[in-house]
């Protein structure tokens, strides 16, 4: 079943704290989905080893953000996030920006007022970040400090990644003031885009990078074991860029020829392939604009302490 020598780790439910209730929801000659049966959550069994966390989001973000910039898919996301945000908080306060990348939404909340602190572990991003004067730092959650505690801190589509949410739940509400909240936003493993009757196209999966799927069901579980009251509703359409990104997807991206390519770009070639990337990036971002079905794409989750 797991074939590649990079695999490693086979991990447990982090909900139920163990694998006996397992079953194989997606079993792809790269990797595997598993789903709990006990808790439904869904999460990918094994961990490949290419390097560091940090190597692979440094090669995946490049050291010139000039065109991602523009591009309407943060606007968007910065709008989507604002908005929601500013239903809870009416006052400007402390903002912690938790995968900031490059700023952009520390610089949008800056503009409306508020304080913003950011943290990442992609090196360009922050270097970047930094060079426009903004308070980031290139830290991991258990390893950081600061002397604010945060109104409101956000995890816009970043609670998938990591090896383990429930732990950096826990961490998290370290940094988070008595009445501050938490914006999460993750991928829906029940839209349509994710939806088991598509798997063979393949949906929106990332291996290596999503390492769990949640549903609004397994997102509040994670928030009771966490200590955190959740509230929870569902976002954003399919579009034609999302359909034609998935099957190419399907066909190239999660193939072993594009892992490496992302992973590990020599660094002569990165111009060039970074260049492409943006080009069609470009075009999907356009594409990304026909849109249709019902907004299920993704989970919007506003959580407090208990
Ligand atoms: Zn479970």
């Amino acid at each position: 079943m797991i074939s590649n020598k990079d695999t490693m780790v086979i991990k447990n439910c982090i909900i139920c704290d163990d694998n006996s209730s397992a079953e194989i929801y997606i079993n792809h000659k790269d990797f595997v989905i598993i789903h709990c049966k006990k808790c439904n959550l869904c999460y990918q069994q094994t961990i490949r080893q290419v390097g560091s966390l940090e190597a692979i989001y440094n090669n995946i973000y490049e050291s010139s953000p000039y065109v991602i910039k523009n591009k309407y898919y943060w606007k968007n996301k910065m709008k989507a996030c604002y908005q929601e945000i500013s239903r809870y908080k009416k006052k400007p306060g402390n903002l912690f920006d938790i995968g900031c990348s490059y700023g952009f939404l520390m610089e949008f909340f800056i503009s409306k007022g508020w304080n913003a602190t950011g943290m990442d572990i992609c090196e360009n991003a922050i270097t970047y970040a930094r060079k426009q004067g903004l308070d980031c730092y290139m830290a991991d959650i258990a390893n950081f400090r600061h002397n604010n505690k945060f109104d409101v801190i956000v995890m816009d589509n970043v609670l998938e990644h990591f090896e383990n949410p429930l732990e950096y739940l826990k961490l998290v509400k370290n940094f988070l003031a008595k009445d501050g909240i938490i914006y999460i936003r993750v991928p829906n493993v029940e839209s349509v885009m994710l939806s088991s009757k598509i798997q063979s196209f393949l949906g929106d999966l990332k291996p290596f990078e999503h390492l769990f799927y949640f549903s609004k069901d397994t997102l509040n579980l994670l928030f009771d074991k966490a200590g955190l009251k959740g509230f929870m509703k569902t976002d954003g359409q399919a579009s034609i860029g999302n359909l034609l990104n998935c099957y190419f997807r399907s066909k190239v991206v999660l193939g072993n020829s594009w892992q490496n390519l992302n992973y590990r770009v020599p660094s002569d070639k990165k111009k060039f392939y970074f260049l492409l990337k943006h080009i069609y990036g470009e075009i999907m971002s356009i594409l990304d604009n026909i849109r249709f079905g019902s907004k299920d794409r993704e989970i919007v989750a506003i959580a407090s302490l208990e």
